[in-house]
């Protein structure tokens, strides 16, 4: 393939991911953005591999079954609760992909390497390998095979800041004697290091923002290393992926109103997290009522907002939820849905599930929007919802929550919460709101309450 055609298929892959980025933006329209995405890709892909006379056809062909052989069940299986972790995994190996192929081409240029190359590589490899530790330490978060609470100490920001500073330090050096190959191991070590200090000083509840970040050093890694290899796809690919990534990662620190220059640096979570402990409760008992309890309540109401949070993704309920708010509303009541912006695991994960249960887009309801509704609202039914609800993040400077708006469901003249236990939610804080006088706790898993309050309603 000649240059021009290369050229060409390159502008078709960089389309292909700028419609992705638009048509994914909307729950309609996402599906389409995958694709178009996926289809960006492989053209990207299979152009490069035109265009370039490939040595050994036997380690690509390798290459990418293996990759098939693990990514295709994992694809297929994953369930959409464990999303993000997933996430974190690509960014690790994404990251680690192009800190590698970096090394590889310092090393390939040595001793005749220029100091502009030098000054890219290095920028390229800090962010790459501390995105890949970063993003392993994430994933062990949310996957539960570390505790999600910050590692916290005297002196952890100097440390983490020194450990930085010293990586940067030696890639000013190698900069400086781009021959001094030996450098680059070390800066690389630094950077490791300072990848896993900057997650493991996050708290569990702020890792989606994280993870919107280590989404965007690896895109601008990537960009750099086009730069390189002076690969236009990758240089859009990469800049296109560091600059969604750094939006989100704004867009996710307001909602949860941390600082973004605390996400940025890992600073956050670093309070301690005094997680109320009052294991009795404080003396104060939580009421719980049973499915025709709530069903009485429901057929008197006139307006029903459904909070969904992640007990709702786990237990599958979606379809039921769905199906309850369609017989209230056939009694003659208002239902909206009250969506958080980290309600669930992911960004965007409520509205997914529900897109999937063919709830109607206008019934969704933004926090924003909808938190002025509350006063007026018979019933608020939270559906596997915690953390989000939560008023201490209004009240209690001691909580982990503490600055995160949330939705003022304790507004509602009744709250519902239907949730198995008494545990509480992703950042380990206990709810007040279980124990006030208008809230009725329905405990058991969402999909089988929601079933049998279905069934009363319709027995009437
Ligand atoms: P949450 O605070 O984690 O609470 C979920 C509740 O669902 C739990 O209290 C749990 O109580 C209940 N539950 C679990 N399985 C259930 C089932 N089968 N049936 C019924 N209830 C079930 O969830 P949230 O209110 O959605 O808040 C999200 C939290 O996750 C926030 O702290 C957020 O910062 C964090 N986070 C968000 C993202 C994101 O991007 N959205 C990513 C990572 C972390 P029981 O065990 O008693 O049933």
């Amino acid at each position: 393939m000649n240059e021009t055609d290369l050229e060409y298929l390159y502008i078709v892959a960089i389309v292909l991911f700028i419609l992705s980025l638009r048509w994914m933006s909307e729950v309609k329209t996402s599906r389409r953005g995958n694709w178009a995405a996926s289809a960006g890709m492989a053209v990207a892909v299979v152009a490069t591999l035109l265009a370039f006379q490939i040595q050994r056809i036997d380690l690509l062909v390798g290459a990418a079954a293996i990759g098939t052989i693990v990514g295709l069940p994992i694809a297929l299986k994953l369930p959409m609760t464990a999303v993000p972790q997933r996430t974190a995994m690509s960014h690790a190996f994404g990251s680690l992909a192009v800190a590698l192929v970096g090394a590889a081409e310092y090393y390939q240029y040595l001793p005749t390497i220029d100091t502009f190359t030098t000054s890219v590589l290095s920028a390229e490899m800090i962010l790459g390998f501390l995105t890949f530790t970063g993003s392993c330490i994430a994933f062990a978060k949310l996957q539960g095979l570390i505790p999600g609470k910050p590692l916290v100490y005297p002196g952890r920001i100097i440390v983490s800041l020194s450990t930085l500073g010293v990586a940067v330090a030696l890639a000013v050096y190698l900069v400086l004697n781009p021959t001094q190959g030996f450098v680059l191991p070390i800066m690389a070590a630094f950077a490791l290091f300072f990848g896993f200090l900057l997650v493991m000083g996050i708290g569990g509840a702020d890792m989606p923002t994280v993870i919107a970040i280590l989404n965007s050093y690896a895109g601008i890694s990537a960009a750099g290393l086009g730069f390189v290899l002076d690969n236009k796809v990758l240089i859009v690919a990469g800049a296109l992926d560091g600059s969604s990534g750094f939006v989100l990662a704004l867009i996710m620190s307001q909602a949860m109103n941390r600082s973004f220059i605390n996400v940025l640096f890992g600073a956050v979570g670093s309070k301690t997290t005094k997680v109320s402990e009052d294991a009795s409760h404080g003396g104060r008992t939580a009421q719980s009522y049973t499915v025709e309890d709530v069903a009485t309540v429901l057929s008197n109401a006139r307006s029903v907002i459904i909070v969904p949070g992640y007990g709702m993704a786990v237990s599958q309920a979606q379809h039921v939820v769905k199906e309850l708010a369609d017989v209230i509303q056939g009694l003659g009541c208002d239902v909206k849905y009250a969506i958080h912006p980290v309600a669930g695991r992911m960004p965007g994960h409520m509205n997914v599930l529900l897109a999937e249960a063919q709830v109607p887009y206008e019934q969704l309801w933004e926090m924003d929007r909808v938190n002025s509704l509350f006063p007026e609202t018979d019933v608020a039914i939270v559906v596997g919802a915690n953390d989000v609800t939560n008023p201490a993040a209004r009240t209690k400077p001691d909580s982990p929550l503490y600055g995160m708006p949330v939705l003022d469901v304790d507004k509602a003249k009744t709250v519902v919460f239907i949730k198995r236990s008494m545990n509480p939610g992703f950042s380990g804080a206990d709810n007040e709101l279980f124990y006030l006088p208008n809230t009725m706790m329905v405990f058991g898993d969402a999909k089988r309450v929601l079933a049998d309050l279905v069934a009363a309603l319709k027995k009437g």
